[in-house]
């Protein structure tokens, strides 16, 4: 059987599109494209026939199938040669139980997708797998493509200037200065990408690659490119095949520019639609409140939306406020009976904090999401019965300056509630006691 996808508008313009084709807009409406794939072809094979072949590749050695991504090729990109294939066999996190945490909550059936257990320590890694894939099939088919580019708030960057290392492909990153962290600064500069700091946001960064990106010997991975999208969708296939094939009753995932929620969305309404799941699970969309365009839209019911200039925030990748994929993400949380919920630098801190204190290591934005999730139980929306998996979206390692600096009280505007400081001691068994009593008893009155 062959399997087929293509570019099509997401406004339902007339005009279908290679995905070997340089091609971001629609060429009538100048909205965003998504891709299509031969759904028709994909329901020739039987729901139970998908779910078969799905698991017989999971975590296999043959490339590429033992990638989260590629896994599920025939739904991502089904006709690219697997030699063109740039993997590091992303994907396949785990699915950590936060039974601790969910027990504080009251939400025993919790579940974090560690989505940042990834090659560069990010969700990014599932969509640049495809998109430098793509872009190596159409320099094997010998178009001209000099480089690959990006805007970024610091994970993007990351993984595309890895797998371009990987494929031998250049890599231009564009960064706003002195707004991502030395881990993810550090990150294209190993892996030899060209990185410029450029005076300005994320958001000023993005209208410079949409004009360097118009000369098409450049090619443009923001996710604006729905390519990225497809690889991220894998992250709901993963999810329902991690529970036996079973759909949760709530997804929590923290947005900025906003591809990762209709991501997600697009992933469960494929499953759906060729028959693997019979029910969706509602989504909701985290947001800090200095950067809440979408929280804001959300008030109004979605009838209006407007950018905002974003303040800074801890969560530094979701720091955006004109995200790209602002009409995607609407469409995507209406169809799930969705939510979206905002925090405060003062709430994502001490969230992220509360919850490493029960053996995980949160990066700012699995923060926002959590303190989301904090919220929706308060206001009873979600029961103390629900199955709810929160998208943890990077590493907390990237962030470890951030979450030091929490810990020795240095951060400006937000009390460090939970604080754990390093008790400098002479070399003293005695003294090493005592510290270890107090400790003890300190642990105690937390439980
Ligand atoms: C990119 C990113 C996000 C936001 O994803 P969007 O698709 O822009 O909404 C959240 N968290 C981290 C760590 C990211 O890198
Ligand atoms: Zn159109």
């Amino acid at each position: 059987m062959s399997y087929n996808a293509w570019f099509q508008c997401i406004n339902g313009c007339a005009g279908q599109y290679s995905l070997l084709e340089i091609i971001y807009r629609c060429p009538s409406c100048n909205d965003l494209l998504y891709v299509q794939h031969d759904m028709d072809a994909l329901k020739t094979r039987a729901p139970a026939a998908w779910i078969q072949l799905f698991d017989e590749r999971f975590h296999v050695n043959t490339y590429p199938y033992g990638s989260g991504v590629w896994g599920k090729k025939e739904w991502v990109v089904p006709f690219i040669d697997n030699e063109n294939v740039v993997s590091t066999f992303e994907g396949n996190s785990n699915l950590f139980w936060a039974d601790r945490y969910g027990k504080q909550l009251h939400v025993e059936d919790l579940w974090v997708k560690q989505c940042g257990n990834s090659h560069t320590g990010s969700f990014k890694d599932l969509g640049m797998t495809v998109l430098v894939s793509v872009v190596k099939q159409m320099i094997a088919d010998g178009r001209p493509i000099d480089a690959v580019a990006c805007a970024s708030t610091g994970d993007t960057s990351a993984a595309l200037a890895s797998y371009c290392a990987a494929a031998g492909i250049p890599a231009v990153v564009l960064l706003p200065r002195n707004k991502v962290s030395p881990a993810q600064l550090v990150q294209p500069i190993a892996n030899g990408a060209l990185v410029l700091s450029l005076e300005t946001d994320f958001d000023g960064c993005m209208k410079v690659v949409q004009e360097i990106t118009k000369q098409k010997r450049i090619y443009l991975a923001n996710s604006m490119n729905s390519l990225r999208i497809e690889g991220q969708k894998t992250v709901a296939i993963e999810i329902v095949q991690q529970f036996d094939w079973e759909v949760p009753d709530w997804v929590i995932i923290p947005g900025g520019n906003l591809g990762n929620v209709s991501a997600l969305g697009n992933g469960f309404l494929m499953l759906q639609e060729l028959g693997l799941i019979a029910k969706l699970p509602r989504i909701c969309v985290a947001q800090a409140a200095n950067a809440n365009p979408l929280y804001r839209s959300y008030l109004q019911g979605f009838e209006n939306y407007e950018p905002v200039t974003a303040q800074q925030t801890l969560a530094s990748a979701i720091q955006i406020g004109n995200p790209v994929s602002i009409q995607r993400a609407i469409r995507t949380l209406k169809k799930f009976d969705g939510v979206v919920e905002q925090a405060t630098e003062q709430e994502l801190a001490d969230e992220s904090a509360r919850a490493d204190r029960t053996g995980m290591f949160n990066c700012p934005h699995t923060g926002v999401a959590l303190a989301a999730l904090r919220k929706l139980v308060e206001q009873k929306v979600i029961r103390s019965l629900d199955r709810v998996v929160v998208v943890s979206t990077a590493h907390g390692l990237k962030f470890a300056d951030q979450k030091t600096q929490y810990h020795l009280g240095t951060l400006a505007d937000v009390r460090s509630t939970h604080q754990n400081t390093p008790v400098e001691l002479a070399a003293d068994p005695t003294k090493v006691a005592d510290a270890i009593s107090r400790h003890v008893e300190r642990t105690r009155l937390l439980v």
